[in-house]
């Protein structure tokens, strides 16, 4: 990342757009509030840390690749992949979609927790020949990423940790930044192409 200072500015922005007023059920007499503002400043704190640590993750991660492969069909490069709502396992959208016995009761077929999928949205980079790992909210190429459980929409896990804290803060709810849905998040279980294991 060239500039730190920029990134943040143009960030504030956009969340200063993205906020859900939910002011109007809050009352103003909540009497232990000194004290949970402490708590939450530590909380903020620790969260704004982990963000620093994400976000410089995802300034050493430009030149990874990361598979898209299907663990069920095997297929390598899907079209369509929808992610699992409760552990972020991500299959290909007919996998997923499929009335087999393996997810008849909606269950991941990876770890088997027992959740409905959302679809991602992907699209193709510029050059339309692999799909964009890009996070359209910072810009960077993320290390680790997370999908809007309502909507599918998919940011880096950076993003979507710290517009958590910062709504948190406001009491706002947590909105995703692309479409405005309501909607919580989950981290995005991704793996490197095989050549760059080790
Ligand atoms: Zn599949
Ligand atoms: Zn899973
Ligand atoms: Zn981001
Ligand atoms: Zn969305």
């Amino acid at each position: 990342m060239s500039d730190g200072n920029f990134s943040a500015v143009e960030l504030d922005r956009i969340w200063d757009g993205l906020r859900v007023d939910s002011d109007s059920e809050i009352d103003e007499e909540v009497s232990d509030d000194e004290i949970s503002e402490a708590d939450s400043d530590i909380e903020e704190g620790r969260g704004m840390k982990r963000v620093e640590e994400l976000r410089q993750e995802n300034d050493e991660s430009a030149h990874l690749h990361f598979s898209r492969a299907c663990r069920v069909c095997l297929t390598p490069e899907p079209r369509e992949r929808s992610a699992c709502k409760a552990c972020g396992h991500a299959v290909c959208r007919e996998c997923a979609d499929a009335p087999t016995a393996a997810n008849a009761a909606s269950t991941c077929f990876i770890c088997t927790v027992r959740s409905d999928f959302v679809q991602l949205f992907e699209e193709k980079d510029e050059s339309n020949a692999a799909f964009s790992r890009t996070c359209f909210t910072c810009f960077s190429a993320p290390r680790q990423r997370a999908v809007y459980t309502n909507c599918g929409h998919v940011c880096c896990l950076a993003c979507a940790e710290e517009l958590q804290i910062k709504c948190r803060e406001d009491r706002d709810m947590v909105v995703c930044p692309f479409c405005r849905t309501t909607s919580a998040f989950v981290k995005l279980q991704e793996e490197l192409t095989q050549d760059q294991e080790s």
